[in-house]
């Protein structure tokens, strides 16, 4: 039995009970009794004695989760700290369970494309985490040299673009830039992850702008990810380069993602709590809010996001974070700042659409922690485990809150949820035993800088 021996929790100075502990062999009463160093020293049985000046924290009902690792955040500092900034990105994460995120390598100022860029972003990051932070590394036209540095500077893996990113100092690659990307990442078996749009597609859909939701998402149609994403499996298994998609938005892509994997392609994939939980049929003329790339789509193309997740065609949902300034978010679609903010939201709103799909907690964990810290390679994170952190989120999942966008922590409280009751209230959250946020408020700033371990 996990650390059932007295000897593996003699004094532990805190052990946390729950009825409902969600733990990698299901949902169930257990104690997690917390060692000194802040990580997990065992699992026991819910009534198991207290060891001798140990800390209870009883939980009561309330659901005792992995800490969520949310690998896709646009923190934005520095550069643009006006949009967030790694103050704020992470005690709105601390506030919604999250407990380590990955930043990434775009619209802050410099880019994370080269050792030295990621160095002053480190320096920018230090003093004001309240969750751990990793970061990715950027691929762009005429940086292939820089990615084995970067790697070995401990980044989890290579953000590309396949059409314009939005920001000029972080273009798109060209097929050749691309195959150069892969092939250089492959050699040291590093990770490509790609925000896979056909710049082709795009361009020759209709760019109409103006505040109607119907043309914008004409001009982001399913094909354009669903082509580019065809193109990038055939790469990956030419290379044998490992290659995540991310935030998958169209059913078409889901066919293909399933087709490779059946030929053995080194691919994964995620979606986000904006694609699951908001449709295009909603979404109020001028309400860019609500606008991001890809987009928000139809409800019968949630419906299939939802069956991949539950079938594992999709491996994880992680927020796509992408804020701006309120005033960047004009009434108009097409010249409108594209990015929703979800980092302290993401949580309740995955589980009131999952719930109501019938999944379980065991589910959400798997997604939103397990999934996306094993993806990464970020290792000690994902799941209630002895020897990981004690990285935790508390959650109450019946009870239900309007989201209000005063009560966010983001530094821009512009929101696509406002108004909305969801389920799940996130009660806490703990990292490495401490507690950092305390019924929606941060209450403790411990996080780390962490890097992807040496192989
Ligand atoms: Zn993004």
């Amino acid at each position: 039995m996990n650390g059932s021996a007295p000897d593996a929790v003699a004094g532990v100075p805190l052990v946390l009970r729950s009825r409902r502990a969600v733990l990698p062999d299901g949902v169930r009463p257990a104690s997690v009794a917390v060692a000194a160093d802040g990580t997990i020293a065992a699992v026991l049985p819910h009534d198991a004695p207290v060891p001798p000046g140990a800390e209870l924290a009883d939980l009561g009902e309330d659901a005792l989760l992995p800490g969520l690792v949310d690998t896709h955040v646009h923190v934005n500092d520095p550069g643009r700290s006006e949009w967030e900034g790694f103050w704020t990105a992470t005690r709105a994460a601390a506030a919604g369970g999250i407990t380590t995120l990955l930043d990434m390598p775009l619209n802050s100022l410099p880019p994370t494309t080269t050792a030295d860029h990621l160095a002053v972003k480190r320096d920018v990051a230090r003093g004001k985490a309240h969750i751990d932070v990793g970061f990715w590394g950027g691929a762009i036209p005429g940086n292939v040299r820089e990615l084995r540095p970067l790697h070995e500077a401990g980044v989890f893996g290579f953000k590309c673009f396949l059409s314009p990113s939005g920001v000029e100092e972080f273009p798109e690659l060209d097929p050749a830039g691309l195959k150069d990307a892969m092939a250089e990442i492959a050699s040291f078996d590093g990770l490509l992850i790609v925000h896979a749009e056909d710049p082709g597609h795009l361009a020759a859909a209709p760019q109409k702008g103006g505040p109607a939701y119907a043309d914008f998402l004409a001009s982001r149609p399913r094909d354009a990810e669903n082509v580019a994403v065809e193109r990038l499996v055939t790469l990956a298994a030419e290379h044998g380069t490992r290659v995540h998609v991310l935030h998958v938005s169209s059913d078409g892509v889901l066919p293909l993602l399933a087709e490779a994997r059946r030929e053995g392609v080194r691919v994964t994939a995620e979606t986000c709590p904006h694609f699951l939980t908001l449709t295009a049929e909603e979404v109020p003329d001028g309400a860019t809010e609500f606008k991001c790339c890809p987009p928000i789509r139809e409800k019968e193309n949630q419906d299939a996001l939802w069956a991949a997740l539950a079938d594992g065609t999709l491996d994880c949902v992680v927020s796509d974070h992408s804020p701006c300034t309120a005033d960047l978010k004009t009434p108009d679609f097409g010249t409108a700042w594209g990015g929703i903010s979800s980092l302290q939201l993401g949580l309740p709103a995955v589980w009131t659409e999952a719930r109501r799909r019938g999944h379980g907690l065991a589910d959400v964990a798997r997604w939103m922690s397990e999934a996306p810290a094993r993806l990464a390679g970020v290792t000690g994170k994902g799941a209630i485990a002895p020897g990981n952190d004690a990285d935790f989120a508390v959650l109450a999942p019946e009870e239900t809150f309007t989201v209000d966008p005063a009560r966010l922590h983001h530094r821009n409280q512009v929101t696509a949820y406002a108004g909305k009751t969801l389920h799940g209230v996130v009660r806490s959250a703990w990292l490495r035993g401490e507690r950092i946020a305390d019924h929606g408020k941060p209450v403790q700033r411990s996080g780390r800088l962490i890097e992807r371990k040496a192989d």
